[in-house]
């Protein structure tokens, strides 16, 4: 369900030459007064377009980190994943926006994205700092075929796909730290919190959604609030570099898109869990986790096609660690 605009944005983007005003109207079944006022507005939003008389349009320069429902739409090449895209530049959480599309029969991979949440949350009722400008919220509608003590698996998938997609854009080592946050350099960049809906009988699931907040542009330690400036850091503190959101949220899609089509053949994270363990931060050395039900310590072994954390203890029992309620830290700190 692309715009006008993002379709536009998208020929102009696929070809190297020019594209006429006559191709586009044909592409795109619009008239030329609608391709003209698009290509204006584009202009006006600091879009570099050479229009040549007879030849018509070409995209020379994207300005930098456009962040807009056109600018992701026209960059996306995936089948489901954010196919249907509804884009807020402040929104509460866009968890509970995604609950609530789903809920109106919204298509599986519905993306709801945000440039700024006011109530962003994290796991346990916890919040998470959403700023305007500089970071990446989303949140995927995931309407499965599997049982419902399959889902908790879903967060382990983005993870993967979120710590690939950002090793790619970037450069930077990504580390999972079981079995949500993404972290660099020791320090977390990235919260995942999925959710589930079930069926009135309670024995099937309605719909998943898995919500993501990647800190992204943020130019220092001050951009972030006191209580979590010493465990948190955005990948342009890392890498040195800003970094282009949509292109990145586009990356990420595509590889969830393509990971989640992987983990629904068997239901399992049997293909993953290599790729998901060769990151997994803490691995075979102690680890803390805190459990409701009481502390310990023990060493991460890795995890089970299952997704639980397999932590063996002093007394060489392994004990399989379910996501839902635990944290994980690692001896002295936060990894
Ligand atoms: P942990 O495993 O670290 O205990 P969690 O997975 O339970 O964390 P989340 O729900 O993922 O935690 O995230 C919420 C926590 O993350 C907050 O309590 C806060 O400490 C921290 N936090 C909040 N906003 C950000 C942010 N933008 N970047 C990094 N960390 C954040």
């Amino acid at each position: 369900m692309k715009t006008d605009r993002s379709d536009i944005l998208a020929c102009l983007r696929s070809s190297e030459d020019y594209v006429s005003g006559q191709q586009l109207c044909d592409r795109l079944g619009v008239s030329r007064t609608a391709v003209w006022k698009v290509i204006k507005q584009l202009k006006e939003e600091g879009y570099l377009i050479e229009s040549v008389p007879s030849r018509g349009y070409r995209l020379v320069e994207s300005p930098a980190d456009v962040y807009s429902k056109s600018e992701i739409a026209s960059r996306l090449h995936t089948k489901w994943a954010g196919q249907n895209l509804i884009f807020f530049e402040s929104t509460g959480s866009t968890n509970p926006d995604a609950k609530r599309f789903a809920e109106e029969g919204a298509p599986h991979g519905t993306t709801v994205v945000a440039d700024r949440q006011t109530a962003g949350r994290g796991r346990r009722g916890r919040s998470w700092e959403s700023p305007a400008g500089s970071s990446i919220y989303f949140t995927v509608v995931i309407r499965p075929t599997f049982a419902p003590e399959k889902a908790s698996m879903i967060t382990l998938v983005m993870a993967l796909s979120v710590a690939e997609a950002i090793h790619a854009a970037t450069g930077l080592e990504t580390g999972i730290k079981w079995p949500n946050d993404i972290v660099v350099n020791g320090k977390k960049v990235v919260g995942i919190l999925t959710e589930m809906s079930m069926t009135p009988e309670m024995n099937e699931i309605q719909f998943l959604v898995a919500g993501v907040g990647v800190n992204v542009n943020h130019s220092g330690p001050e951009d972030f609030p006191e209580e979590i400036r010493q465990t948190a850091t955005s990948l342009r503190i890392e890498s040195g570099r800003r970094i282009d959101r949509a292109a990145l949220l586009e990356q990420i899609l595509a590889r969830f898109e393509a990971d989640y089509e992987i983990f629904e053949r068997s239901c399992s994270l049997s293909e993953l869990k290599t790729r998901y363990e060769s990151r997994l931060v803490g691995r075979d050395t102690t680890v803390r986790v805190l459990d409701p039900a009481g502390e310990y310590t023990g060493i991460s072994r890795g995890i089970t096609e299952t997704g639980e954390l397999a932590v063996e203890k002093e007394t060489g029992e392994t004990v399989l660690v379910y996501a839902g309620e635990v944290s994980v830290r690692g001896l002295y700190g936060y990894v």
